[in-house]
């Protein structure tokens, strides 16, 4: 059967990987973006309304104009370091602006949503593995704006019958096989394209911030997972909703940690080229460690991820950032 979803940050890295798999899959997209990081070349698969999810106005009239069956929303700053600094934008445009789009949905009576989450809600896991009952604690502005939409979600489905899935994606990487869209961040944060841009010379020097974690080589430990594989689970994610009425919650990655100087290693392996850096001090708000039990996603969702092995994800990171086409 086919839906219309509204994916509002579908210009973005992952909402984008998400719009194309919709449409793969036979739905209609639409995206809704305000194009702050986001990219206009991204939304290849759908319209595009330039709008910004704070502005009650505009969504009542994008909710006003088209029936839409669900929503997916990616809208979101993301960036634990910067949520450090400015934690009343991360504030303002992941609970406020969230809020005004469930407002809006439930006006509308739009009443499924796909929610972006993070493994930030959890802060210092205390065990390996980061199940979906594991504490949520997070010490940063980023994990607990995130976590704070959850709660909205879970009281939005007592009072509302809301129908909501929040993914919390561990660290999200890669790009389509093709390469036609990728990760695209201005200033760009993350480990693997910084590492790959380094690589193609492109970017800056690169920089590895912490040697002195209590992990295995000193270095943070992260949960690395194909963007396309986050783009399946949303997919799941609706086809769940079909048939689940509640708020509902799933981490999504491999269940295999990669240190820092293990993921350097690999980039080296799969681009061929001499990759310098050198050590800073701990950036604000990393966790030494964030690993994925994903069993939840896989039983019920029937999520299976495609792409587990870490040097073919940034195999498929390299492809994109050799040759980046926005
Ligand atoms: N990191 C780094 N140099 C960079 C970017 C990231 O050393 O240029 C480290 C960061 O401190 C963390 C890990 O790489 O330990 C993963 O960071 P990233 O920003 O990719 O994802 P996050 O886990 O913050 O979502």
């Amino acid at each position: 059967m086919t839906h219309h979803i509204l994916v509002c940050g579908g210009a973005g890295y992952i909402g984008s990987h998400a719009a194309r798999w919709l449409a793969g899959a036979g739905h209609r997209v639409t995206v809704l973006d305000n194009l702050s990081t986001g990219h206009r070349e991204a939304v290849r698969w759908g319209e595009l309304i330039e709008a910004d999810i704070r502005d009650r106005e505009a969504l009542r009239r994008v909710f006003a104009a088209q029936r839409y069956d669900a929503v997916m929303h990616f809208c979101a700053l993301s960036l634990v370091g910067e949520s450090m600094a400015r934690p009343y934008a991360y504030y303002d445009n992941n609970v406020a602006g969230t809020l005004v789009l469930l407002e809006a949905m439930r006006e509308a009576a739009v009443e499924r949503l796909v929610f972006s989450s993070t493994a930030a809600v959890f802060g210092v896991p205390q065990q390996p593995l980061i199940d979906e009952d594991h504490p949520t604690a997070p010490i940063n502005p980023y994990g607990a704006s995130k976590l704070m939409v959850e709660r909205m979600l879970a009281d939005a489905a007592s009072a509302y019958g809301l129908r909501s899935v929040a993914l919390r994606y561990f660290n999200a990487a890669g790009a389509t096989p093709s390469a036609e869209i990728g990760e695209a961040h201005q200033p760009e944060t993350h480990l693997i394209p910084n590492a790959l841009r380094a690589a193609a010379g492109s970017g800056d020097p690169l920089r590895l911030f912490g040697n002195d974690y209590p992990t295995r080589d000193g270095t943070c430990v992260r949960d690395y997972v194909h963007v396309d594989d986050l783009a399946a689970a949303h997919l799941a994610a609706l086809e769940y909703l079909a048939v689940h009425p509640g708020a509902h919650r799933f981490n999504l990655g491999n269940g295999e940690g990669f240190s820092v100087l293990e993921v350097i290693a690999a980039v080296r392996e799969v681009t061929g080229r001499d990759l310098p850096f050198h050590w800073e001090p701990r950036r604000a708000g990393d966790p030494p460690t964030l690993v994925a039990a994903s069993a939840r996603a896989r039983q019920e969702l029937g999520w299976t991820p495609r792409h587990a092995d870490l040097a073919g994800i940034i195999a498929s990171a390299w492809r994109w950032h050799a040759q980046p086409r926005f």
